[in-house]
């Protein structure tokens, strides 16, 4: 079991599989061939899996993929395939969803525990607008089929932004009621500061608060058990199946139990989404650093994690965008 400096336990790996997404959302700003990081650069296939079989041995049973958008890779089934083989528990993927259709059930043939989609609007117009050019039902439909491939449970992640799809917040938690034969997981989280077409305007940020009590229209909200780690806050609407999650990155800290470190697209363990610290595992693995030197490299990450989130401090007022860090 890893511990870090604070008596944390770290037993989750967040991989960012790529830089590279389909859509451009307003608040995300993805790497191309121009601004993304060099393809010769990007890890491979075997370094992730190797990263993961090396994190593995000191505790780590929980891996989310990410990106970028990770069903671009196109041997996104072998890395599934492969992490599931190491026997982690809990492996998933966040996606925006446009490929789920088509990849939902050989996803979970290869392995994959879950899937979160990111989804901000349920207008195809605004849907388009929000994500620069996306396809609603494409996603809808990724969904349905997730849902019926049984990728439980599906979490749909949504982004209010205020004056953009804030008025959106109550058909998302309404899902929640819906009698559907997989009840819906929706996410609330709030807009962080990041690079993208939107650019970083506070007041766009609804917080968790502000989200709650648009819902008490819905009816109340009870609190649900919270097991002890990640960043989501449960709740359900009274009578309702569905389950409505808060991420309150920007009005809460909840590093307290924070569980995990994140590799990059090129290879850079960072022991906290909001801080500046990077550890290259890349270079010492293509100059053949030995099993024992990679995880020594893991256990320094482990080891500086911060105490607390720097959200907020002038040196992160705003992060790279999440396209990058892998969010
Ligand atoms: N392409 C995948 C997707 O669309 O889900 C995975 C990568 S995306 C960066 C992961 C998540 O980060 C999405 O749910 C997205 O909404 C969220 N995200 C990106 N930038 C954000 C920001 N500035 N504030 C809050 N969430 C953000």
């Amino acid at each position: 079991m890893a511990l870090d400096s604070f008596n944390r336990e770290i037993d989750y790996l967040r991989i960012s599989v790529t830089d590279r997404c389909s859509l451009r959302c307003i608040y995300c700003k993805p790497g191309d061939r121009a601004s993304g990081f060099p393809e010769n650069q990007i890890l491979s296939a075997e370094e992730i899996v190797r990263v993961v079989r090396l994190a593995r041995s000191f505790g780590v049973w929980k891996v989310r993929l990410t990106g970028g958008e990770p069903l671009l890779r196109p041997e996104i089934l072998d890395i599934v395939r492969s992490i599931k083989a190491l026997d982690i528990r809990d492996l998933s993927l966040t996606t925006n969803g446009l490929r789920l259709e088509e990849l939902a059930a050989p996803l979970k043939e290869a392995g994959l525990d879950r899937v979160n989609v990111s989804l901000d609007s349920l207008s195809a117009r605004r849907y388009r607008e929000i994500t620069g050019g996306g396809r609603l039902e494409q996603v809808l439909s990724g969904i349905g089929e997730a849902q019926r491939i049984g990728l439980q449970p599906v979490k749909i992640n949504m982004v209010p932004i205020r004056g953009i799809n804030d008025d959106e917040i109550l058909s998302f938690a309404r899902l929640t009621q819906e009698d559907a034969p997989e009840p819906y997981h929706i996410r609330f989280i709030e807009l962080m500061p990041s690079e993208g077409r939107l650019g970083w305007q506070k007041n766009r940020c609804l917080t968790t608060r502000e989200v709650m009590e648009r819902l008490e229209s819905l009816g109340p909200l009870m609190k649900l058990p919270f097991r002890g780690k990640g960043p989501s806050r449960n709740y359900r609407l009274k009578g309702a199946k569905g389950i409505i999650g808060f991420i309150s990155a920007v009005s809460h800290s909840f590093c307290y139990c924070c569980n995990r470190i994140r590799l990059d697209a090129i290879g850079r363990l960072k022991p906290c989404l909001f801080s500046k610290t990077r550890i290259d595992i890349a270079s010492p693995m293509r100059q053949g650093a030995d099993d024992e030197e990679v995880l020594r490299l893991l256990a320094l990450a482990v080891e500086s994690k911060p105490e607390g989130n720097y959200l907020g401090h002038p040196e992160t007022a705003s992060l790279p965008s999440m396209s990058r860090i892998g969010g």
